[in-house]
């Protein structure tokens, strides 16, 4: 092999980097025994390209970010050197989905999908609320910097959602938990509906969530556009706090 062909294939190889912590293996192919030490110090460095970013799909982000979770869940999390993504990224940042998640410590987005430094963007307010500034996140992130999917991600025994139930009246968090009670009526149950029955609490966040979408579309012309051209897609997920797992509900 040439030096410039050899070049180029580190290039590519390193181009190919595992986005979003992916074990390179699966990433290409190659059974991580026969991995250079070029490919294993790709699959550990450095963060998502432009070119990568570009390359996929929103389907395939959302493969990405399921096959994540899966590492996660199954504690085959992504040896990482966050030091050498901190300075692949200094420069330049592209990442390839915006999520909004809840304040809940429980649900630590970048861990739950296994990503890295520059993988993602990620927003955080309890009850995973959509409010304007979320939505300018959200459009910041896709029409300027070309993320391709935004992920509106509940989960499983929120506290802000029980709040919403209960009619909780505190400070600046009534206004907060206004935002989420639209999903109580929209929420078809069978059961006892209070907060301290788990699936009802849970069936709440999921609607919530599906209306959070809608309000995306709703309120955003720019990302409902997006969405439209196939350019982003707006999605909605349950993180279940005691299987690890998140279950898109879209
Ligand atoms: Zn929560």
């Amino acid at each position: 092999m040439s030096t410039t062909s050899k070049r180029s294939l580190d290039s590519q190889l390193l181009g190919r980097r595992t986005f979003l912590g992916a074990a390179l293996g699966t990433c290409v192919g190659t059974p991580l025994a026969r991995l250079s030490l070029v490919q294993l110090a790709a699959s550990r460095s450095g963060s998502l390209t432009k070119e990568r970013r570009d390359s996929m799909s929103p389907a395939q982000v959302i493969e990405e970010l399921k096959k994540g979770n899966e590492r996660f869940r199954t504690g085959k999390m992504t040896p990482r050197d966050y030091l050498a993504e901190k300075r692949a990224s200094a420069a330049g940042q592209y990442p390839a989905a915006v999520i909004l998640g809840c304040v809940d410590s429980r649900v630590p987005a970048e861990i739950i999908f296994d990503t890295g430094i520059g993988d993602a963007f990620i927003g955080r307010v309890a009850g995973n609320v959509v409010n304007d500034d979320m939505l300018g996140s959200m459009e910041f992130a896709c029409a300027v910097s070309g993320a391709k999917v935004v992920l509106v991600l509940g989960h499983t025994a929120c506290g802000a959602v029980k709040g919403a139930i209960d009619d909780v009246v505190l400070g600046n968090l009534t206004g907060l938990l206004a935002r989420i009670k639209p999903a109580i009526p929209a929420t078809e149950f069978d059961g006892e509906k209070s907060s301290k029955n788990a699936p009802y609490v849970d069936a709440v966040a999921r609607a919530s969530v599906v209306l959070g979408l809608g309000e995306i579309r709703r309120r955003s012309p720019i990302l409902e556009d997006l969405e439209k051209k196939g350019t982003i897609k707006i999605t909605g997920a349950m993180y279940d706090l005691s299987s690890g797992m998140v279950n898109f509900v879209v």
